[in-house]
């Protein structure tokens, strides 16, 4: 890696000139000036770390003028930079099921294109024929551009609830949902659960079995997340348990603490309730109407905290 020591020297002549620092300061910090003229350097590629060519991996040399004084320093450079980011980036993510630096590179390289993908303009012929690449109809590919749309005014603070997406296998509701929740982690500082439910069931089973406290951690993390996502509610087996005790409490939550969730499902909300109400009733130990009742005020939460949009579509899975 070549120094480049004449940009260096250009900075310093720079700080001298702003900062009015007299002869004698430039005597006095001849030697840090130097060692800054003769060290400092960007790293290229950030992304590869490995490839870091500071002296110390990671740091790279910085002069700082203050009070009269020069201070030798190291400051994070680009790699670091770079990795301190991606690691901020996925602390966001409270809990997932699905891995958010692989899923960015699903349709386009990065997932700032994969929004792009959803502002172009169907009746502009070029950008149609991008969309038919992905898309087949145009129903489908306006309703998903409602989706982003109705996203992005819940991030200007315009809308506060989140959506409620269904409709048949294979349209790519969850993949639509990950752009979102990459979107929101990465360029909004949001936090993140996202979870099928049915996962989201054996995870709990796994860790009401042997750790109340993580269970406990789980419930936490779904209600206090900035966004939450729901995946594929209705896929998972209905119980009483899962209803009551799970669902009911997170949303409950999030509705007393006006939180944005977003669900998923193959099902509108109203069959969702019935199949509930129908499949706990089966088992329910209390009375019928005890049941109707518990099942009528978890469907009331769904309602209140998402606007409920079906999408029309082909399979894209069996395209
Ligand atoms: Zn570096």
């Amino acid at each position: 890696m070549e120094i480049d020591r004449l940009e260096n020297q250009t900075l310093v002549n720079k700080l001298v000139k702003t900062h009015q620092v007299s002869e004698q300061t430039l005597e006095l910090y001849h030697s840090a000036i130097n060692w800054y003229v003769n060290n400092h350097f960007d790293c290229q590629n950030p992304e590869n770390f490995p490839s870091c060519q500071q002296s110390q991996k990671g740091y790279k040399a910085s002069l700082k003028y203050e009070n009269n004084q020069f201070y030798k320093g190291f400051v994070p450079c680009e790699h670091l930079v770079y990795q301190q980011n991606r690691q901020n980036f996925l602390n966001r993510f409270l809990l997932t099921d699905f891995d958010p630096l692989q899923q960015e590179q699903v349709f386009y390289k990065t997932n700032e294109q994969n929004l792009k993908f959803f502002a172009l303009n169907y009746d502009d012929s070029k950008s149609q024929e991008i969309i038919q690449t992905r898309i087949n109809s145009k129903e489908e590919f306006l309703l998903k551009q409602q989706v982003v749309a109705y996203y992005q005014d819940v991030l200007a603070n315009k809308k506060r609830y989140g959506i409620y997406l269904w409709g048949s296998l294979g349209l790519g509701k969850t993949t639509l949902f990950r752009f979102l929740a990459i979107d929101a982690a990465k360029n909004h500082k949001k936090t993140i659960a996202f979870y099928s439910v049915s996962n989201l069931a054996n995870l709990l089973k796994g860790s009401f079995n042997n750790h109340v406290e993580s269970s406990k951690k789980i419930l936490e993390q779904l209600q206090i997340a900035d966004f939450l996502f729901l995946d594929d509610i209705g896929g998972e087996p209905a119980s009483e348990w899962l209803r009551d005790d799970v669902l009911f409490t997170v949303l409950n939550y999030r509705m007393t603490h006006e939180k944005t969730t977003f669900f998923t499902s193959n099902f509108s909300i109203d069959r969702l309730r019935k199949n509930y109400q129908a499949k706990i009733g089966k088992t329910y130990p209390g009375s019928k109407e005890d049941n109707e009742l518990k099942n009528e005020r978890f469907i009331e939460r769904i309602n209140v905290l998402a606007k409920e949009i079906e999408l029309i579509g082909t399979n894209h899975r069996i395209k």
